[in-house]
């Protein structure tokens, strides 16, 4: 087997009760990406990868899938792997010092210097929990150990990988990294039972998060609520442009449907953030549907939100998410 396939091999077939494996991968191969060629390509020497690096890496996929979607990451919510109540408690920091509870992604959040004492204790023990749980796990693939793929002595700071084993991973980032990411999601699988697993693992691979603009949906909001009322506590927005809310969370579905879309006040919608919903806002979320698809019919609207509206009552999708985001 060449390195490639011994990378994709250990990727496909690892045993797992949690993802290291998959974040210590994915570093790796970040790190061959950003890997400067200007040694030739059949120049064997040994380049050395501190664990550190990884760490930096591994900590930023944990912080952003956690702080955007609280994905559970390992078969026991009880107990969760340490590097995630290392992230969760970054989070809690970066929160606090910050003073703003919007998810935020890592490069944006300029965090090595708005918690800089916290984020170096993370990485320190990010290393450590590294050290004893993945770096010589990632090599054994079912009861064997497979050769030639980077040297390592239990308990070191670095690694060691062969300059050319780096340049091919570079070159092959493409499959490699979406081989990655698909068992990933497979993971979250065993875990996690929201919409959308494979788009939030991605998360970790784009620059920012675009929350589209749900601008374009008063239109049909309008049509049932003309006068702007607050579904959250019912009064009259006056005096401010009304805020679109998604009533189960965003977050958990990362997506934007017409029949989880209300008016709301803007300080009611900023208040209420990642709460689930009660069993009686469930309610009025599925009459006010009702009502909005009547009305749309009444006025002979037809498009793509009207049907997917009309999906969404006959297969009773608000009730199944709300019982599904609770766990
Ligand atoms: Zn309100």
């Amino acid at each position: 087997m060449d390195f490639i396939d011994k990378w994709l091999h250990i990727i496909r077939n690892c045993s797992f009760d949690n993802t290291y494996k998959m974040a210590w991968g994915k570093a790796i191969t970040e790190i061959a990406v950003e890997y400067d060629e200007k040694v030739a390509l059949e120049d064997t020497s040994l380049i050395e990868i501190q664990l550190r690096d990884i760490a930096k890496k591994v900590l930023r996929y944990y912080f952003e899938q956690t702080m955007f979607f609280d994905l559970q990451q390992s078969s026991n919510p009880v107990k969760p792997p340490v590097v995630i109540t290392i992230a969760k408690n970054l989070i809690v920091d970066y929160q606090a010092l910050s003073g703003s509870v919007k998810p935020v992604k890592w490069f944006r959040s300029n965090i090595e210097s708005v918690c800089s004492a916290e984020y170096e204790k993370s990485v320190s023990a990010t290393v450590k929990a590294l050290k004893t749980d993945v770096s010589y796990r990632f090599l054994r693939v079912e009861g064997r150990e497979v050769d030639g793929v980077y040297q390592y002595e239990k308990k070191a700071d670095s690694l060691f990988i062969r300059n050319d084993s780096l340049l091919v991973l570079k070159a092959n980032r493409l499959i490699v990294l979406d081989a990655i990411n698909y068992r990933w999601t497979q993971m979250l699988e065993n875990f996690n039972h929201s919409p959308r697993l494979s788009k939030k693992v991605k998360i970790i691979d784009e620059d920012q998060v675009l929350r589209k603009p749900l601008g374009k949906y008063a239109v049909y909001l309008e049509v049932e609520n003309p006068e702007f009322h607050c579904f959250l506590c019912g009064s009259k927005i006056e005096a401010e442009t009304p805020a679109i809310d998604h009533v189960i969370p965003w977050s958990y579905l990362y997506s934007d449907d017409v029949w989880n879309l209300v008016y709301a006040h803007q300080s009611c919608n900023s208040s209420k953030s990642n709460m689930i919903p009660s069993e009686e806002m469930i309610q009025r979320l599925e009459e006010r549907n009702v009502v909005l698809l009547q009305r749309m019919n009444e006025q002979g609207k037809l498009d793509k939100h009207v049907s997917e509206l009309e999906l969404a009552i006959e297969s009773n999708l608000v009730r199944k998410f709300w019982i599904a985001c609770q766990g």
